[in-house]
């Protein structure tokens, strides 16, 4: 049974409802156009999905970490890079809607849908070391001039709002890093055209590179000592919502391939009827209800107030893992008709392995985990 069966709620209704409307019939076309989603993407937002993380008091949803995963649970069953796509507007609009300034100047267009964000911290040169960023911000009298160049960026062709994270301090560090919010058309910034990927075009990914970029200060949203921990301080979250999106596409899967091997038959029989399919479904079944057990065991103890870090890391282990290896048993289970673009299978595969370097690569997991392993020794 579904995690979002079990409890429903109007959230996840509306979601479902969502998907099915206007994810699952557009998917496969904004896959093989390698497409940003982007007009439904500011459907979804004006449909209340792109504030779910910012307060009722400021127009959002307010809900709770384990509901917005549910939700993305749900949209991600429908298509991955869609759900990320949406998921780093809603980062983006609950951290602007902490601060009073950036909340008046943007929070409303983001909660419509007019404004998309998109997050710039990683680099061609620099990934997983995150404070090593080589893109300068230098002072400028009352202003700042950026410069250098960003990779990976989600949401970036169609993205209104670009939070770029840059260096302020020669000596390099995570203490000089800032962050600042550059609107789109601003002079010297260029977004590059779309990444060619193996899938999850729908999130628009592209490069963006800024050349004497003179920004005023009030563009200034975390500063030096504040920037790198502002871009750390949601990854826990980030990393127990991916792996609930890999629950969502892991479930779909299951179903299709469920579906298809009830109907198909060889040798006189429904293929669902051989033993051998039967365990490998079996197998996918039970990696996905311990995915689903950890991802909402480490949503359960982000809303606790608990610190979430390890059993954030291994849920994301897990989920990008049993993703994979599951995807890879429900397209076999279907024979050939697996591969068809018509079924999400492949789709999902693809995305199942974008999920393994998102918000941090499965070693960056294993560090985490080995970290608070090896700390419980020394103690
Ligand atoms: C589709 C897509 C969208 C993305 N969107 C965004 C976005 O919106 N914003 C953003 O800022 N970034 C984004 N990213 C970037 C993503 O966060 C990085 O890909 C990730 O951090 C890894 O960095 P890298 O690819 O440069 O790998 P590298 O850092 O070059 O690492 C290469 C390999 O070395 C391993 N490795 C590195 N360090 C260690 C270590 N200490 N111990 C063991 N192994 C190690 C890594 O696990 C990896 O397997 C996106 C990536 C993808 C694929």
């Amino acid at each position: 049974m579904a995690e979002e069966e079990k409890l429903p709620s109007p959230l996840i209704e509306k979601a479902k409802l969502f998907a099915h409307d206007h994810i699952v019939t557009q998917a496969e076309t904004w896959e093989l156009d390698r497409a940003m989603a982007v007009t439904t993407l500011r459907k979804a937002v004006a449909a209340g999905f792109g504030g779910l993380l910012v307060a009722k008091k400021f127009n959002g949803s307010g809900a709770s970490f384990t509901d917005t995963a549910r939700v993305l649970e749900t949209i991600a069953a429908g298509d991955l890079g869609f759900a990320f796509s949406l998921v780093v507007h809603n980062n983006l609009a609950a951290s602007l809607s902490k601060d009073e300034a950036q909340r008046a100047r943007y929070l409303d267009k983001m909660l419509s849908g007019e404004e998309i964000g998109a997050f710039c911290l990683t680099e061609p040169e620099v990934g997983t070391d995150a404070a090593a960023i080589k893109t300068r911000a230098r002072r400028n009298g009352n202003g700042w001039i950026l410069n250098g160049a960003k990779a990976w960026v989600t949401n970036a062709v169609a993205a209104d709002i670009f939070c770029v994270y840059a260096q302020t301090d020669d000596a390099g560090g995570a203490a000089g890093i800032a962050s600042f919010l550059v609107p789109r058309g601003t002079p010297g910034l260029t977004i590059e055209p779309a990444y060619m990927l193996l899938g999850a075009h729908a999130m628009g990914t592209s490069g963006i590179v800024l050349k004497d970029v003179h920004v005023s200060d009030d563009v200034l949203f975390l500063p030096p000592g504040r920037g790198f921990k502002g871009a750390m301080a949601g990854i826990d979250l980030a990393r127990v919502l991916l792996s609930a999106m890999c629950c969502g596409i892991l479930g779909r899967a299951l179903d299709e391939a469920l579906g298809y091997a009830a109907g198909r038959e060889a040798f006189g029989q429904s293929i669902l009827a051989f033993q051998g399919l039967q365990w490998q479904l079996a197998e996918v079944a039970t990696d996905l209800e311990a995915a689903r057990l950890l991802t909402y065991r480490a949503a359960a103890l982000l809303d606790e107030g608990s610190s979430g870090t390890i059993a954030a890391a291994h849920a994301k282990k897990f989920s990008t893992r049993a993703a994979m290896g599951g995807v890879a048993a429900c397209m076999q289970a279907m024979g050939a008709e697996g591969l068809r673009t018509k079924r999400p299978l492949s789709r999902h595969l693809a995305a199942a392995k974008v999920a393994e370097y998102l918000d941090g690569t499965t070693d960056v997991q294993n560090i985490v985990i080995a970290r608070s392993l090896v700390r419980g020794q020394s103690r």
